[in-house]
């Protein structure tokens, strides 16, 4: 009955075969926490810091940002936490941070290119944090496990910046996200730095496919299906597998049910979304093995453009049983 199925707790992410693949959330507003967890999140795959420097014609202050931060960890004794650092320009432009005379903004200053050029920036960003994690150390529900990480990095070089800067803070966990398609050519490279990464789908399909996500006249091509964006996936994932390192998902893509049975079979070991999917989801990677989650990705990699490949993976997926 209904009553009692809403009150039944959520299983954690899985496979039919009972391969593990935490389901965590997306988060990118002050609150939200309490429903992703009501919800089922296994904890948070991207925590989009932006909201707090949206707002204000400065940054926010280091204070601000640890309470802001400290309530975020608060929130998730004993998951995993993951925290992007400030990912400003292109369709995320701020003030005191980014040119706003560019061009051509989403190959420009964004990203960690913007805070390295900012540098105090960051530094403080990453003060806030290491704060934020000291101080929920100390709480009586158990500290959250906070993983951080930057955005838009497409050279190794970025990688290593920002992992040892991290580090410098005495933050444990650090990684990149991989929503470049260098990055993801370069994925095992990338490992050698990174303790862990999380691709971003979103960014890294206006990329590949050379088409700006926000220009409607040619939305067409913003599809995360396209081979050539699961080629790419493969990489990092078959990277991932052999550094032995966790390879995230934490764009649109992880919240297609389909998709995501696809992403897990090219080597995601975890996909994020907004808290709203991951019950979809939850009930779609149920019904495949693993050996079904690469048939049915490799079936998607074998077509020729995005329609195809989620028409093939369908079928795949139908055939199965
Ligand atoms: C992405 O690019 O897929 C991503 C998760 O980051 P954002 O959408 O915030 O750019
Ligand atoms: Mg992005």
């Amino acid at each position: 009955d209904r009553a009692a199925a809403a009150s039944a707790p959520i299983t954690p992410g899985a496979l039919a075969d009972g391969t593990a693949v935490p389901l965590l959330a997306n988060l990118g507003k002050p609150g939200g926490a309490s429903e992703a967890v009501e919800l089922g999140a296994e904890g948070v795959g991207l925590f989009r810091t932006e909201f707090l420097f949206l707002s204000s014609s400065s940054a926010p202050t280091v204070e601000e940002q640890r309470t802001a931060y400290t309530e975020l960890l608060a929130a998730f004794p004993g998951k995993k936490v993951v925290v992007r650092v400030l990912d400003a320009g292109a369709d995320k432009p701020l003030p005191f941070l980014n040119d706003a005379h560019e061009e051509n903004p989403a190959l420009g200053l964004r990203g960690l290119r913007a805070l390295r050029a900012s540098e105090d920036i960051l530094r403080e960003q990453l003060t806030a944090l290491a704060e934020a994690d000291a101080a929920t150390r100390r709480s009586p529900e158990g500290p959250a496990d906070l993983w951080v990480m930057a955005p838009m990095v497409s050279t190794v070089e970025e990688t290593e910046y920002f992992v040892s800067l991290a580090k410098d803070y005495g933050l444990k966990t650090a990684g990149v996200m991989v929503e470049v398609p260098s990055s993801a050519l370069l994925a095992d490279r990338i490992f050698r730095h990174a303790d862990f990464a999380s691709i971003g789908t979103n960014d890294l399909t206006q990329y590949t496919l050379a088409a700006d996500r926000l220009l409607g006249s040619v939305a067409s091509f913003q599809d995360p299906w396209h081979p050539a964006v699961l080629r790419l996936v493969r990489e990092v994932g078959a990277a991932g597998a052999a550094s032995g390192k966790p390879v995230g998902i934490c764009g649109e893509a992880a919240a297609d049910p389909l998709l995501a049975v696809v992403l897990v079979g090219l080597g995601a070991t975890t996909l994020s979304m907004a808290p709203t999917a991951l019950a979809d989801v939850r009930a779609t990677l149920l019904t495949h093995t693993l050996d079904d989650a690469r048939r049915i990705a490799e079936a998607a990699l074998a077509a020729d453009g995005a329609a195809t490949a989620r028409e093939a993976a369908t079928a795949a997926a139908s055939s199965q049983k």
